[in-house]
Formats: structure tokens, C-alpha cells, sequence
């Protein structure tokens, strides 16, 4: 098991421990889990869909970074698949702050990409901010995601958030979570540009149209790409290499042992990620960054 999850671990109940201690223990633990093994958790444990998600916030919350808050925020997206997702705050020590992550936006971009189509529910530790509010708003599931929190009654997105502004104000069709493939190539055969191109081809950027994805290679040799996610408020948008951070934290990685990154995006574009994306990686000690055009 991940030592991030050996405080939390031991504070769950019994028979919730014995239903997990498999899944933990696995060495390449992905902080998810399938309809499948959620079904056999519950069954193995007792309890259902809600209260299974309640009850992970804690190993949820154990994958949070918060060098600079101190503070834990956990959060689990359940996919339309029955699939759960873990989601964690993360804080990068010498980076703006507008570099942060909320748990929520970790829970969404998790995710999606691991290839969930769409989410039914989240469930956190705390209420949501306005940003995340703002950011889960630009969901395919849109106002009719269900929004779970400790000692409060079942509500939706769009009780959380009315007289929403949104994607729909702009005239925006495609959603976040919506399959996408934007098309674009590069003749190049490395594979960590190859991974920030596909990611970058599945990017949602319907308001800049400035597709980009992030990939990011680890010393133990593992890579995780991530895809930018727009948001029709602008600032709400979560880069694309937040993503990758996202994905490369819940799968267990080390944030400080990134040994190269390929950002793709766009040659000439109205925006460009280079500039947040070097500086966020120096603040994570990784000089070594490239940016491959298209
Ligand atoms: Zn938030």
C-alpha cells in the first residue's frame, strides 16, 4: 500500500479495510476503482453507492499536495460506467497560486482521462468553491450532476450553482467529457510528443480553439499525459499540465521526479500554455521542456 494511505487506511472500518486491502495493496494502485470491484467492495462491506464514496474521502483526501495550505480536500467522481475516481487538491510551492488544483477538478480530469464519457456524481469532504462550481459546469452532465457532501441532502450542480453562466451562453455545443479528436499531426515519433499530441488532439478548448495537452516522463521511466480543459468563465480552465499532475499523482508518482515534458499546442494560437507550463515545472524542479507546434 501507498504510505500516503496508511493514516486513513487504519481509521476506516474493519470490514471497509478488509474490502479494500486488495486494491491498496497492489503495487500500481491507479486511485480507482472499476464498477466491477465498487460492486464487490459494497457487497463486501455493506454499505451502498453514497455512503462507499463518503467513506473513501479519506483516501481520497490522502492524495492531496498542500505544501502551502496545509489543507486536504478529497473528492470521488463516480463515471455513468459505475466507475469511482479519486481526486485530490494539489499546491506547487514557488508557483502562482492560479497554478493550484482543486480536488474537484482533480476528481473530473481523472476521469476523463481514464476515459469515463461522463460523470453521475461527485462527492467531497467540503462544500465546493465558486471555481469548482464554475468548473463542473462546463461538464456534459451539466446542472444534473449530483453533488454529495457530509451532512447535507443529495443536491444537484445546478442547485449549487443557479443562474449558471456556461458554455450555453457562448454558444458551445461540445462539452467537457465530450469525445473528441481534433485531427492535428506532428512528424515526429517520440513517444512522450506523440502522447502530449494525443492528448492535446482530445483537449477541450471550444472558446480559444488553442488545443493543447501536456505528457510528462518520470525518472522511474512512467509517462502521464494530460489535456486542457476550457472553461467558457476563462479562468476556471485547468491547463493541460495540471492534468498530467493530476494523473501522475494519483497514480502514485512523484511530482518532484519529472525528467522531461513535451507541452502541444498550437503554432499560432489567440493563447499559449509555455510560458505557465515551464514555470510550474521549474517550481517542481524540471527544467527540461519542450514545446512541440502543430
Ligand atoms: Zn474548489
Amino acid at each position: 500500500m501507498h504510505p500516503r494511505f496508511h493514516t486513513a487506511f487504519s481509521a476506516l472500518p474493519a470490514t471497509l479495510q478488509s474490502a479494500l486491502q486488495p486494491y491498496l495493496d497492489a503495487s500500481d494502485f491507479p486511485a480507482m476503482f472499476t464498477a466491477e470491484q465498487a460492486a464487490a467492495i459494497r457487497s463486501g462491506c455493506g454499505l451502498d453507492d453514497d455512503a462507499l464514496a463518503f467513506a473513501l474521502l479519506p483516501l481520497a483526501a490522502a492524495c492531496s499536495l498542500t505544501p502551502i495550505s496545509h489543507f486536504h480536500v478529497g473528492a470521488i467522481a463516480r463515471g455513468q460506467s459505475g466507475n469511482l475516481y479519486f481526486g485530490a487538491n494539489m499546491e506547487f510551492s514557488g508557483a502562482p497560486l492560479q497554478q493550484s488544483v482543486h480536488a474537484e477538478q482533480s476528481a473530473v480530469t481523472h476521469a476523463w482521462l481514464r476515459g469515463e464519457k461522463a460523470l453521475a456524481s461527485i462527492t467531497v469532504n467540503y462544500t465546493p468553491c465558486g471555481h469548482c462550481r464554475q468548473f463542473m459546469n462546463e461538464l456534459n452532465s451539466g446542472g444534473a450532476l449530483q453533488i454529495r457532501l457530509p451532512g447535507r441532502a443529495p443536491a444537484t450542480l445546478a442547485d449549487y450553482l443557479p443562474d449558471a453562466f456556461g458554455p450555453k451562453d457562448l454558444d458551445v455545443a461540445s462539452l467537457l467529457m465530450d469525445e473528441v479528436n481534433h485531427g492535428h499531426q506532428l512528424p515526429l515519433n517520440d513517444a512522450l510528443t506523440q502522447a502530449a499530441l494525443a492528448a492535446a488532439n482530445r483537449s477541450h478548448a471550444p472558446y480559444s480553439n488553442a488545443h493543447s495537452g501536456v505528457a510528462l516522463e518520470t525518472a522511474d521511466g512512467s509517462l502521464y499525459a494530460g489535456r486542457y480543459a476550457e472553461n467558457a468563465a476563462f479562468n476556471p480552465s485547468l491547463p493541460p499540465l495540471q492534468a498530467a499532475l493530476i494523473l501522475l499523482n494519483l497514480s502514485g508518482g512523484d511530482c518532484r521526479a519529472i525528467r522531461r515534458a513535451v507541452l502541444a499546442e498550437p503554432q499560432d494560437a489567440s493563447i499559449s500554455q509555455w510560458d505557465a507550463t515551464r514555470v510550474t515545472l521549474a517550481a517542481l524542479g524540471c527544467q527540461n521542456v519542450s514545446r512541440a507546434a502543430f
